[in-house]
């Protein structure tokens, strides 16, 4: 212990949602994943990108996923940097854009792993109430954090910001800020336009949940070029292995098999939506694959995690000012939602 450094002694690590054993029959609701598998192109390139030519390095660049984000969403591959998961970009940020005793920024609730991350790299850290007003967002305390992280749809609430409110936001930091879109193929809008205009924005999205890869770790950043280029000086030269490198690409130009997947998820969100107030519950209006709904007290919303458990359906119960009251349910199958509705029924 002695040679640990005094603020990873202190830290709590993040706690992420239970990952059950492979084969373990759970209906699985806690992590936001997508319950359609990867598109079918995606595993083909899998399988022949598994070959003796994993004895060499991957491409430092990444420049076949690049290429593929870029002509998605409309940038040059300069506008474009790829990390082993988002989770891995959101590291890099704080490493390129803080230094020792600066401050981050974020809203609480949102997304808990900045702090965790902030904490690791000796930041302070300045959390902001996310307020009520979906169309407001509020603006951190003066002088502004070195980097201000926005989850956007927010999670675990699942409101939106629309962009000009966040262009606003924008213009008011004077430091980086984050738009972390991990949710934002199922929202109405998005902040990807930002990056013209605001030389201080950075927009990170994610293959995990609107692509059905997470477990292939793929996260995408993109900015304006000077930003990006000095992000990637601090990347891991070979962040994202070969296998990722050819299955994210294929999964970007995949984009039918990725709409209808999409639609079948926005449909199956309605369905639980609609559900969960059939039951007399108060769920929130959501733009992302999951829909927080409170209940009349925190005890009720443990017990009701407890007995979903019990009969293998998970969700989320964060122990968290303003959340305990609450359940976020991740967007199942039809079947999967029909059978947690039933459940809760049940339990209610
Ligand atoms: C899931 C999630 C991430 C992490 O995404 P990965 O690409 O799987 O690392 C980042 N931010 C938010 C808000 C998320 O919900």
């Amino acid at each position: 212990m002695l040679f640990v450094k005094e603020h990873i002694r202190k830290l709590r690590a993040y706690q992420p949602g239970l990952q059950p054993r492979d084969g373990e029959r759970v209906i699985k609701l806690n992590t936001n994943e997508n319950p359609y598998p990867p598109s079918p192109w995606v595993l083909e390139s899998i399988r022949n990108e598994a070959s003796e030519a994993l004895r060499l390095y991957s491409d430092p660049r990444s420049r076949t996923l690049r290429q593929a984000a870029a002509a998605l969403y409309g940038t040059s591959p300069e506008e474009v940097l790829c990390g082993n998961g988002s989770d891995e970009i959101l590291g890099i940020l704080l490493r390129t854009f803080t230094t020792r005793d600066d401050s981050i920024g974020y809203y609480v609730p949102s997304y808990s792993y900045y702090a965790t991350l902030g904490s690791i790299h000796a930041l302070r850290l300045e959390p902001t109430p996310v307020g009520d007003r979906p169309d407001h967002p509020p603006l951190p305390q003066d002088p502004g954090p070195a980097v201000f992280f926005l989850t956007n749809p927010n999670s675990p609430l699942g409101f939106s910001f629309r962009p000009e409110a966040v262009a606003k936001l924008a213009a008011n930091l004077k430091g980086i800020l984050v738009v972390d879109e991990a949710y934002a193929d199922f929202a109405r809008w998005n902040c990807l336009s930002l990056i013209r205009e605001m030389p201080n924005v950075v927009v990170t999205r994610s293959l995990s949940k609107s692509y059905s890869l997470a477990g292939l770790r793929v996260g995408i950043a993109l900015a304006q070029e000077p930003l990006i280029r000095q992000m990637d000086k601090v990347r891991d030269h070979y962040n994202i292995n070969r296998i990722a490198q050819q299955a994210g690409s294929v999964a970007l130009r995949d984009q039918k098999s990725f709409q209808e997947n999409r639609r079948r998820v926005l449909r199956t969100r309605d369905r639980l939506f609609l559900g969960l107030r059939g039951l007399g519950l108060d769920p929130l209006p959501s733009e992302a694959n999951f829909v927080f709904v409170r209940f009349p007290s925190p005890e009720a919303a443990a017990s009701v995690h407890d007995g979903l458990f019990r009969q293998g359906i998970l969700v989320r119960h964060f122990e968290q000012d303003g959340l305990v009251d609450g359940l976020r349910i991740s967007v199942g199958t039809a079947r999967e939602t029909d059978r947690l509705l039933e459940a809760l029924r049940g339990l209610l």
